[in-house]
């Protein structure tokens, strides 16, 4: 195998599936010369029955491992199978079965199954060998900008410091250098009208020495044209932004594209009767970072779904007792399944089938072999999508945050973890300061953004366990478990200073807003208080913040 990329415990274990998988083989081939032993005209019919599920199952898999000669023909001799036994005579099966069945068992001899070796024949799939880490690059969390004014530079720089975003100003020549040594980061910003791009009939050229494309490219001009847009589009970038840039668009794009990569490992899980198919597509999967699950007893289907929780599950069509369509229609019996994406992965080329197995219910349909990169773009594009629909559901539109009746479920139940845990809890109530002045000189549409630009402020400063709520219209409720008032205070005070500095556009002018904010802890309180009094208490604490001038947090009054 030509795997200098494939981590060799990932190698060996590879190996020993395939060795497994030639064991089976080789029993395949005595079940198939069993069968052709003794045929006659009155079991014809149900010996080609048995040979169809053991070439059909052979067809999906045999390529996967590498033996692609073999896969092709058992889908050759099944697919003949199938059309002699619904159109011909018992003695054409019989013959058919005869000939190119027993010439099938030589293939399989002849092929040297039983002692093919890795050198022999390299699966299919090691052609897209991979790093154990798939797609990390060494500029993992950074963000290059690619622009030369360097007051615009400084100015980028300093406003997205504040999101957390690990900003690197490189030039063009800097980046490719860069990327041909470690790959690209994880979102590059390029200003269009610097010097390298400006003259450029088109940018195709732009990436042609680096190994690979840059991701989460956004483009930057003055000159928002169709023209512009395509020379864009043409290398590939998923944004487009007109300058003078709206910063909280720019923040909104970038979390699009750097919470793409980020973004938790999606988890599937594999239904499919053909164990080393299985053993192996696991493997794989998990070198690229999907988690996977494998389903053995498909009798246990509901329980496991709600302890894996996958995102999507990959379910083959024939299977001998239930088929895919059988278990698709179960999991979709369950309301709590109802959007989980379904893909079928199966041998099944015949479209028809393939049409009506998609009426039930499911997303998609791939056909077996696949190559590793096919089938793993294919997860992540589903699984996005099933996430970004969950999104839409759950979250404030305009702030991507929980909304308020969620929020204060959360709350609720945070607060009677830390009752039982006995660590303290604080609670944040924040509000942007004369909000309604924001509105009236600037407009709705202005007002909007600062309220999402604070909610992505929000959402970056606060730990992935703390959970951030748009409580009301430019109020924000936190709950920070396991934290004291003391560093809650801390938090909120650095979040307030960076949403003080920075700065909004609208006509072409800037202006700064501030916010105003309380924060209780539940150790302070008295220990039988519940969540709304919590909450209350938190809003008493904004209350005086304002009181009291704004800009600035109060604590428990
Ligand atoms: P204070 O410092 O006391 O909080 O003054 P304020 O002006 O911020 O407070 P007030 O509660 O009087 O005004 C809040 C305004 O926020 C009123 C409302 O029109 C506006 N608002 C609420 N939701 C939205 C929204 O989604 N978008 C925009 N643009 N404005 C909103
Ligand atoms: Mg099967
Ligand atoms: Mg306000
Ligand atoms: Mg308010």
């Amino acid at each position: 195998m030509s795997n200098h990329n494939v981590p060799e415990d990932l190698q060996t274990e590879i190996q020993a599936i395939r060795d497994q998988y030639k064991e089976r083989l080789v029993s395949d081939k005595s079940k198939l010369t069993s069968l052709l032993d003794g045929l006659s005209l009155t079991n014809a019919q149900q010996r080609a029955n048995e040979i169809h599920l053991i070439l059909h199952s052979i067809s999906g898999s045999a390529g996967t491992f590498g033996f692609e000669k073999i896969s092709k023909e058992a889908r050759r001799i099944d697919e003949k199978l199938k059309e002699a036994a619904s159109h011909s005579e018992q003695d054409t099966v019989i013959k058919l079965i005869s000939n190119d069945v027993t010439h099938f068992c030589q293939l399989l001899d002849g092929t040297g199954v039983d002692n093919a070796s890795s050198s022999s024949q390299s699966p299919s799939t090691d052609k897209t060998p991979r790093k154990s880490n798939p797609s990390r690059s060494a500029h993992e969390g950074e963000v290059w900008l690619i622009e030369e004014n360097e007051q615009l530079a400084a100015q980028f720089s300093k406003q997205l410091v504040n999101f957390n975003f690990k900003i690197n100003t490189v030039t063009l020549k800097e980046a490719l250098k860069l990327a041909d040594k470690g790959g690209w980061p994880d979102a590059t910003i390029i200003d269009m009208d610097g010097h390298p791009f400006n003259a450029k009939e088109d940018f195709k050229t732009l990436f042609t020495t680096t190994e690979e494309a840059p991701k989460g490219l956004i483009m930057l001009s003055e000159n928002d044209t169709f023209a512009q847009r395509i020379k864009a589009a043409k290398i590939r970038a998923t944004s487009f932004l007109k300058k003078p840039v709206d910063l909280s668009k720019l923040i909104s794009h970038l979390e699009a594209v750097v919470n793409k990569e980020k973004s938790a490992q999606p988890r599937v899980m594999l239904i499919d009767d053909d164990k080393e198919l299985c053993s192996l597509m696991k493997l794989k999967l998990e070198s690229q970072g999907v988690q996977v699950s494998i389903l053995h007893d498909v009798r246990n289907i509901v329980s496991e779904l709600n302890e894996f929780r996958p995102e999507l599950l990959l379910l083959d069509m024939e299977m001998p007792e239930y088929s895919g369509i059988d278990i698709a229609l179960l999991v979709r019996q369950n309301v709590q399944f109802e959007s989980l994406p379904i893909v079928y992965l199966s041998a099944e080329r015949n479209l028809d089938k393939q049409t009506e197995a998609l009426l039930f219910d499911a997303d998609d349909f791939l056909v077996k072999p696949i190559s590793n990169e096919r089938l793993i773009s294919s997860i992540r594009s589903r699984v996005q999508r099933a996430r970004n629909l969950e999104q839409l559901i759950s979250k404030d539109g305009l702030t991507g945050l929980l909304k308020h009746a969620t929020i204060k479920e959360h709350a609720e139940r945070e607060l009677m973890r830390a009752r039982r845990e006995e660590s303290p809890i604080s609670i944040v109530m924040l509000d942007i300061d004369y909000f309604k002045r924001v509105n009236d000189t600037y407009g709705h549409s202005t007002g909007d953004t600062v309220i999402a630009s604070l909610a992505a402020l929000l959402r970056h400063r606060f730990r992935q366990t703390d959970i951030v709520g748009r409580y009301g219209g430019e109020e924000f409720l936190v709950i920070l478990p396991n934290t004291q008032e003391h560093d809650a205070v801390k938090i909120v005070d650095a979040i307030r200073i960076a949403f003080s500095e920075m700065q909004f556009l609208a006509d072409n002018q800037t202006f700064c807003c501030t916010l105003s904010a309380g924060c209780v802890c539940s150790n302070d309180l008295p220990a039988q208080i519940d969540a709304s009094e919590l909450v209350e208490a938190a809003d008493k604490a904004l209350y005086a913040s304002k009181k009291n001038g704004r800009n600035q947090v109060s604590t428990r009054q």
